[in-house]
């Protein structure tokens, strides 16, 4: 169950290195108890974006580091063909923990299983932090447990996705599909060519955000 908050196991002066050791320790919520380790985000300490999963997956969960399985290479090849940097993104999950279930019959396959709403708001401290350190531009939500974490329980990716929304967290939000529901579709070519669509919205908004500072800068 967990004491409800990762609230309770934040350092006093965060930072991220001290986050991400402290993350191990964390009991906010029942995931860590089935988990080998949490999973916290990685990437530049100044990136203007940050990419948001749900979940870290049965490979990262082992890994210890995010988008490393199948949905990771996914989104590398699609950050390439949205000319995003990955090095200069920052990649997390609103839930540190891999939370999973048996395969039906009892085989040894780990599946996932998706977060509830109370282990989402015990982690979102984590994140919020994060985002905090972070200060990234545009905030990129994978999936809809990722947008509802950030934008409400009343966001629907079908409806919203591809668009830009201001948050109470700081940065640009906008929402798209998680890979992995491209790697679980029937049309996996047009769910990529939508998901890279959307991020190269992310690009187009980057340097427009950019052109605008510049402009400022100016005398
Ligand atoms: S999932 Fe989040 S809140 Fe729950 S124990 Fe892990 S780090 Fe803490």
């Amino acid at each position: 169950m967990g004491t409800g908050s990762a609230g309770d196991f934040l350092p006093s002066d965060p930072t991220l290195e001290r986050m991400r050791a402290a993350v191990q320790g964390c009991r906010g919520c029942g995931l860590y108890a089935r988990a080998t380790q949490a999973v916290f985000g990685q990437g530049s300490t100044r990136a203007e974006v940050m990419l948001l999963g749900e979940q870290p997956g049965d490979k990262e969960d082992v890994a210890g580091q995010p988008f490393v399985g199948p949905s990771g290479k996914l989104l590398d090849t699609a950050l390439v063909e949205a000319r995003i940097d990955r090095t200069l993104a920052y990649v997390t999950n609103a839930v540190k923990h891999f939370k999973w279930k048996q395969m039906p019959g009892g085989g040894k396959r780990r599946l996932h299983d998706k977060p509830n709403a109370y282990e989402i708001t015990a982690c979102r401290p984590w994140l919020e932090q994060e985002i905090a350190q972070v200060r990234p531009a545009i905030l990129v939500c994978l999936g809809a447990t990722a947008a509802q974490a950030v934008l409400g329980p009343g966001f629907r990716v079908t409806r919203d996705r591809g668009r830009f929304f201001l948050s109470e967290l700081g940065p640009l939000v906008l929402a798209t599909i998680h890979p992995s529901a491209i790697l679980r579709s029937d049309d996996r070519a047009a769910e990529m060519g939508g998901f890279i669509g959307d991020l190269r919205l992310v690009a187009d908004k980057l340097v427009e955000l950019r052109t605008a500072e510049a402009l400022e800068g100016q005398p």
